[in-house]
């Protein structure tokens, strides 16, 4: 069995409550941040534990925090990004769900480290009644003395809020979600400055994943050594991977990072191999944004090595042969499943989500979307496959925020790897409109 970091408790009776949680030595934590430790300490110990970003982006957790401008003499903040909306990802929701107090206690300690005094957790509207448990945990927390005035009789003060989203993807960007909890319209903003020197209302602000300040409590507790521990390599720790698609056990899981992919796939202790072992065609590894694998890429990578699940073995080969372990949203794909139609249903969801800011991903996104759905309707042309390549390479690199490589990486990787189903779809239109279709009969 794997190490269970984030998820120990999950199956305790009765864990969302308040009082289970404490019993089962929750906030412990800020007990011993706020009696025991500066904020400086807290700050080193993350850094030692070599946590990285869980929300997709795997920047070093630590560091970031590190940039936090305490010089600046305005307030900080840290705000929670709950704003979990990567299609294929549902972890942070699991989490949020079933132990609340978790992420209570890892903003709370957090929040001391940073010096934060107004800290908010910014959720998904999707996700109202997890917003709902959120508020009740928060309720609890605020009567059992760990929240609010003169926390544990030290002086310090906290308020925590959660803010409900109102449904679009791109206020999980991290500026967007700001300008969002400011009462604005989600528009991301121009990096630098990163949100560390200027962030909430101009001032500095650390914005984390729910995952990663979950994380939080543990390496407080264990030190940050410990947490290096497990892993491999700059990979520490633990990730939680929603897993979906065609295998036999779908759902949320906590692995050690270097865990191999054939092992996550196929044992019964995780996803127990492929859903009426049919053949396994595709993976997506780390939700939507991320190159998919075809499968001979995906236990092995084009050198033969094992492929992990850790940040480095996932992106080995980078977007010639590899991909990313992104927001842990893993997809899975058997035989039966259509390439084209799953770049074309990828790229709608992009086109509808852009805020419009930039040209390349405004017009880029509608192209792409317009052109995929002409080919997987049996109306596309030869030269639309070329069409396709060229717009994405358009986007990538060249729009504000992270949406625009999003939205053109799937693409690119769909027409590197599964060419000749999309040159099927241009060369038999009759077939695909009778849905006579390339892939295998379900
Ligand atoms: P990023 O690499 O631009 O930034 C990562 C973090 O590091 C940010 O918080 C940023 O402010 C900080 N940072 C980077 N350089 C810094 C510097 N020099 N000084 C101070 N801070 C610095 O990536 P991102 O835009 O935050 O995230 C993109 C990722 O989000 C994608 O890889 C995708 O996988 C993921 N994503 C996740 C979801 C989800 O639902 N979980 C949804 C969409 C996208
Ligand atoms: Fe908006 Fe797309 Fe530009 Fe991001 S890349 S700012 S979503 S238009």
């Amino acid at each position: 069995m794997g190490r269970k970091i984030l998820l120990e408790h999950a199956n305790v009776p009765g864990i969302k409550t308040y009082e289970v949680y404490r019993k089962m030595g929750g906030y412990a934590s800020v007990e011993k941040a706020i009696k025991t430790m500066t904020p400086d300490e807290i700050v080193e110990e993350v850094k030692t534990s070599g946590l990285r970003g869980r929300g997709g982006a795997g920047f070093p957790t630590g560091l970031k925090w590190s940039f936090l401008d305490k010089k600046s003499g305005n307030p900080s903040h840290l705000v929670c990004n709950a704003d979990e909306s990567e299609p294929g990802t549902f972890k942070d929701r699991y989490l949020m769900e079933y132990i609340p107090h978790l992420l209570i206690e890892g903003m709370i300690t957090s929040s001391f480290a940073l010096g934060a005094k107004l800290s908010y957790i910014y959720i998904r509207g999707e996700y109202m009644w997890v917003y709902r448990i959120l508020e009740n945990a928060i309720k609890e927390a605020y009567a059992a003395g760990w929240l609010g005035k003169n926390i544990l009789g030290s002086g310090y003060d906290l308020d925590l809020y959660v803010h409900c989203g109102a449904g679009a993807y791109i206020c999980g960007e991290e500026t967007a979600l700001i300008e969002s909890l400011e009462g604005k319209r989600g528009n991301p903003r121009i990096k630098p400055p990163f949100p560390a020197v200027k962030g909430l209302w101009q001032e500095p602000t650390v914005v984390n994943n729910v995952e990663s300040i979950a994380a939080v409590p543990w390496i407080i507790n264990n030190g940050g050594e410990e947490y290096a521990k497990i892993g491999v390599g700059r990979s520490t720790g633990t990730k939680l991977i929603s897993a979906s698609g065609h295998i036999k056990n779908p759902g949320v899981y906590e692995i050690e990072l270097g865990l191999s992919v054939d092992e996550f796939m196929n044992s019964d202790e995780y996803l127990g191999g492929m859903m009426n072992d049919r053949p396994l065609k595709a993976l997506v590894p780390g939700g939507s944004s991320v190159p998919i694998l075809p499968a001979h890429l995906i236990y092995k990578n084009a050198e033969g090595g094992d492929r992990l699940m850790s940040y480095e073995s996932l992106s080995e080969g980078g977007f010639q042969t590899g991909s990313m372990l992104g927001s842990g949203g893993f997809i899975v794909y058997n035989d039966t499943s259509c390439i084209v139609r799953n770049t074309w249903n990828f790229s709608r969801f992009y086109h509808h989500e852009s805020c419009g800011q930039c040209s390349p991903c405004r017009e880029g996104t509608g192209w792409l979307e317009g052109v995929l759905h002409r080919i997987e309707t049996g109306h596309g042309r030869e030269e639309d496959i070329d069409l396709l390549w060229d717009i994405q390479s358009k986007i990538e690199g060249n729009t504000i925020c992270p949406l625009g490589d999003a939205a053109a990486w799937p693409v690119a990787a769909a027409i590197r790897h599964f060419r000749d189903e999309f040159e099927y779809h241009v060369r038999f239109p009759e077939k695909v409109k009778n849905r006579d279709h390339y892939v295998a009969e379900p």
